[in-house]
């Protein structure tokens, strides 16, 4: 059973799935304003990679991860270049998705969108205000957070010390410097949709918690992010839930920062680096691989030298692989040999200790050099029996599928009769095969050359 290090109470725990069997997990996505930066690729393929792990060991999982499409930065950036803020938004998402695919991130079970669940937030923000939890001032509707039993859990500080460390912000006509806005009233020319406090638009922290508690329900098991969101978004997403009296995330999971020139990413600093940029420049399953050999929770230095280290690790795996198909090849009859030692087991014990993927690959890749070694000698029933372990734990962590093409035989199919369809002009059959694509996991695009498919 995978233990984790929980945020909230400091130590490692059991994520226990509910009654039905299914983990639920909510993970915090973008806000879609501009290409995604290496940040955004670590927490994805950090995510990934536990989802993969739990699937690859037979549990379920219900993966949710919004996408924010309002937000101050979009507004900002549409009025910077004149353009419809649905502009930004739409460009944006479609190069994150883009760059998640050549990742080989599967796609979340549901991929809120926030400006969809606008009603929703209203009805929460309503229920606070006549709780008195939440209050109506002049440019907003703020939460009262002296009104919120232990405010400050994932801060891991107290109310009074955030209150005497924050800045004292002139403009909010907030009461107290930690209430935070629910409903920014909008100002001329903004988006907006309708409240019973008038035109305006949620808050970012509003968001997550209706879109979490409306799609996987409450005390949901996992809630995860980057480090930088324990405070104040976690902490805020959680005190709404709290001030509402509904069970929220049972367990909190955050993952470290990614250092570039051994400080934080960070715009003042401008070390930013486009994740695209890094993908092209390597085999994107390098940036997995140098992702799994530090411990989720710590930061990571992302460098070329590192990155082509992690490429000459993927050589050694993908002629493994190679190896093993030429053997097979070569050899008549099945060949079956118990390995001496349970490679599955012990990676799976270590996965399970708070997700200790640098000590599993360890495992893994040693496991890669010995087979290889017996490949290339005499003992080719050993070398594919423990090839074999090594790949199925290299799959686990999404290393062998990361093209994030690989297509299940009856996808492929479907897809060949969707074209067929559109071929003699049947549009009614190739729009119920796209939908049953869909509703298998993948995504469906229309291309010259026919329908193509990913997850
Ligand atoms: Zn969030």
């Amino acid at each position: 059973m995978l233990r984790l290090y929980d945020t909230a109470t400091r130590r490692v725990a059991e994520v226990v799935p509910a009654g039905g069997g299914v983990l639920r997990l909510y993970v915090c996505g973008p806000t879609v304003y501009g290409p995604p930066h290496l940040g955004h690729g670590r927490f994805t393929l950090v995510y990934d990679v536990l989802r993969r792990y739990l699937e690859w060991s037979g549990i379920r999982v219900r993966h949710v991860s919004n996408v924010t499409d309002i937000d101050d930065k979009i507004i900002t950036r549409a009025n910077d270049e004149g353009r419809p803020w649905q502009d930004i938004t739409e460009e944006s998402e479609a190069l994150w998705w883009a760059a998640m695919d050549r990742m080989g991130v599967a796609m979340p079970n549901e991929a809120p969108h926030a400006t969809r669940y606008v009603p929703q937030m209203v009805e929460l923000i309503g229920e606070l205000v006549s709780r008195g939890a939440a209050y109506d001032v002049e440019d907003g509707v703020y939460l009262s957070v002296a009104e919120v039993p232990g405010y400050g859990l994932l801060a891991q500080q107290s109310l009074d010390s955030l209150r005497s460390g924050a800045r004292v912000d002139v403009v909010a006509a907030k009461r107290s410097p930690m209430d935070f806005v629910l409903w920014k009233k909008a100002k001329p020319g903004e988006p907006s949709w309708p409240s019973p406090w008038g035109p305006g638009r949620p808050g970012w922290h509003t968001e997550c918690v209706v879109m979490s508690l409306a799609l996987l329900g409450e005390g949901f098991e996992l809630h995860g992010g980057g480090s930088d969101l324990k405070f104040p978004h976690h902490e805020n997403e959680r005190a709404q839930a709290v001030a509402l009296g509904r069970a929220f995330a049972a367990h909190w999971m955050h993952n470290g920062m990614v250092e570039v020139g051994g400080e934080k990413m960070s715009k003042s600093i401008g070390n930013v680096t486009d994740l695209a940029t890094t993908l092209d420049s390597v085999d994107p399953r390098a940036y997995r691989l140098l992702v799994l050999q530090s411990h989720y929770r710590a930061p990571i230095e992302v460098s070329t030298a590192q990155l082509s280290a992690a490429s000459q690790g993927l050589d050694r795996l993908d002629s493994l692989a190679r190896r093993m198909d030429e053997a097979a090849a070569a050899t008549s009859e099945a060949v079956e040999s118990e390995p001496a030692s349970d490679l599955r087991a012990a990676f799976s014990e270590r996965m399970d200790d708070d997700l200790d993927a640098p000590r599993a690959m360890a495992l893994v890749f040693d496991a890669v050099r010995s087979a290889n070694a017996m490949l290339a000698g005499s003992d080719v029933a050993g070398g594919l029996a423990l090839g074999r372990q090594a790949l199925s734990c290299a799959s686990a962590t999404g290393l062998l599928t990361a093209s994030g093409r690989a297509v299940s035989e009856r996808a492929a199919l479907l897809a060949q009769q969707r074209d067929r369809a559109r071929d003699a002009r049947d549009w009614t059959t190739a729009d119920r095969l796209r939908d049953e694509l869909q509703a298998i996991g993948y995504r469906v695009e229309d291309t010259p050359a026919g329908t193509r498919i990913y997850r």
